[in-house]
């Protein structure tokens, strides 16, 4: 059977979402691959499809045994003799397992990383052409979710040298896919990274001031349509929920602290209907297929970029125009910042938190930073933000920029956002003293700016992919390969001019 009829006949789809075609070709090969795809971009299909084409057995390694059994039986149900092994099961059931194994009766293994070494015994070049490391991300302490289980997974390659592999994530910068490709021996996998962008979904940001009185005026837009409005807190829910019902919305809570019974009639209400609107926490929407979500409005700001791009994408999967709406506050960075400082990965997690404030409070447009934070990059403001929706005033700040950036090479790229400013302020702290940096030629080149211009200047840097920050080395900020085209080439940059406080008073809301 050819690839179309088995999309056909086994998924019921009648084309590939793109990419999926070129990778399963190279699958199909043998090739080592490394696949960036956007959550909902359809990654499994890149090795569900093929291992009903090849010989053998595929594995696919995975980190979320939750999921496993419901993957499994979706499988089944579509006539794909699937299995897989955990430690969730009674020993009979893996028993069951490894006889299929055996017979050569099941063609996709979900497998989690712990429990491989078990089938040692069951699992060899001869029977397994293909193998998929889902979540790959896990494998990497760059990533945002290290798992110690996946550092293991290096023996793959040594004992299964002809068999190609497979990384799959929805989240890696350049160096956590170089990472990943390293971990897993696999340095010359062909690399796929599928757009992150959604442009039929607007953004807009706004401060969290009057947040009630805002939403309900951004509903008059949407009055019979779905939407999720994310809250930090349980309590929040409940009560945001209670107030859109009294002003007549069909709305409702939705947090883990709630009855599972009762939380999932909400969610079925949702799909069919019933419920307009779901007020909640990020529990709610994971695997969820509701492709008519108009709006995603986030209270309070999600804790990193990662999750409000995943909440904010689960608006418009239809491809209509469809909208998001955030709201910051400083109320919620402290709380955010709480929560960073009590994780275990407390320096990662508030650089990324920092990060996010930053794209709340930026003046470039919203999607290019977005997409940046992906490491893709836009040629064109996207036209569909608040910010290109009200544009700021822009200034030739080519020196500003010049000076920026070679602070940054003269610094050899050791120097924090907040270094380099003092850097380039000329500021004589312990830190700038300690870090012999003084001696520099851009030395307090940038006296007559103030500090939080500066800010808001290397962040406009950073959107426009000038400058990059290395969240795996200490937050440090790095050139980009653009960088050269300003250091040395005399490319012009425009920036936006830093609205003072008194121009905010006057600017007109775009509700
Ligand atoms: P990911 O793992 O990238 O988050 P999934 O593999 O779960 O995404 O796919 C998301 C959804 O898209 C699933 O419902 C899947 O069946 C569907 N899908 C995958 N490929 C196609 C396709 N070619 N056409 C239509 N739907 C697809
Ligand atoms: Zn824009």
């Amino acid at each position: 059977m050819q690839k179309k009829e088995i999309l056909k006949k086994y998924f019921g789809y009648d084309s590939f979402r793109p990419l999926q075609e070129e990778i399963i070709n190279d699958v199909m090969e043998g090739r080592d691959l490394m696949v960036v795809m956007p959550t909902g971009g359809g990654k499994s299909m890149c090795f569900q499809l093929p291992s009903l084409l090849l010989n053998g057995l595929t594995l696919v390694i995975s980190p979320l045994i939750a999921l496993m059994k419901d993957q499994v039986d979706a499988l089944k149900q579509n006539g794909i003799p699937a299995g897989y092994f955990n430690s969730s099961q009674d020993s009979a059931d893996q028993q069951n397992i490894l006889q299929e194994l055996e017979q050569g009766t099941i063609k996709l293994l979900y497998v989690a990383p712990e429990s491989i070494s078990l089938l040692n015994n069951y699992i060899n070049e001869e029977n397994v052409s293909l193998i998929a490391v889902d979540e790959a991300h896990c494998i990497s302490t760059w990533g945002h979710d290290f798992r110690p289980a996946y550092t293991q997974l290096s023996y793959l390659k040594s004992n299964f040298p002809k068999t190609g592999i497979i990384a799959l994530t929805a989240t890696a910068d350049r160096a956590t896919r170089a990472d990943i490709k390293n971990q897993l021996s696999i340095p010359q996998a062909r690399e796929y990274v599928a757009s992150f962008d959604r442009p039929n979904i607007r953004l807009d940001v706004r401060p969290g001031n009057q947040r009630m009185t805002q939403i309900r005026n951004f509903l008059n837009h949407f009055s019979k349509e779905s939407g999720i409005v994310y809250c930090l807190s349980r309590s929040t829910c409940e009560s945001l929920a209670e107030k859109l019902k009294n002003y007549g919305y069909a709305a409702a809570a939705y947090h883990a602290g709630m009855d599972h019974r009762f939380r999932e009639s909400v969610q079925e209400k949702f799909i069919t209907d019933e419920i307009k609107i779901v007020c909640a926490t990020i529990a709610f929407g994971m695997g969820i297929d509701k492709s008519n979500v108009r709006f995603v409005i986030h209270y309070n700001m999600p804790k990193n970029i990662e999750g409000y791009y995943q909440e904010i994408g689960r608006a418009g999967r239809d491809g209509l125009e469809s909208r998001a709406l955030l709201f910051h506050s400083y109320a919620d960075v402290i709380q955010l910042r709480k929560f960073a400082e009590n994780s275990g990965n407390s320096e990662v997690q508030l650089a990324k938190l920092d990060r996010m404030k930053q794209f709340a409070e930026a003046l470039t447009c919203r999607r290019r930073m977005l997409l940046n934070y992906f490491n893709e990059y836009l040629e064109k403001d996207c036209g569909n933000c608040d910010v290109c929706l009200n544009k700021p005033d822009f200034f030739d700040a080519t020196l500003i920029a010049q000076k920026a950036l070679s602070a940054v090479y003269r610094m050899q790229e050791q120097a924090s956002l907040n270094l380099l400013i003092d850097v380039l302020r000329g500021a004589s702290n312990a830190t700038v003293m300690e870090s012999g940096f003084m001696d520099i030629k851009t030395y307090g080149a940038g006296k007559d700016i103030s500090w939080s211009n500066w800010q808001q200047y290397i962040i406009q840097l950073i959107n426009q992919g000038l400058l990059e920050i290395a969240f795996h080395d200490q937050n440090k900020l790095k050139l980009t390969p653009q960088s050269e085209q300003v250091l040395f080439k005399q490319q012009k940059v425009m920036l936006a001019v830093v609205p003072t406080a008194k121009d905010f008073k006057n600017k007109k809301s775009t509700t």
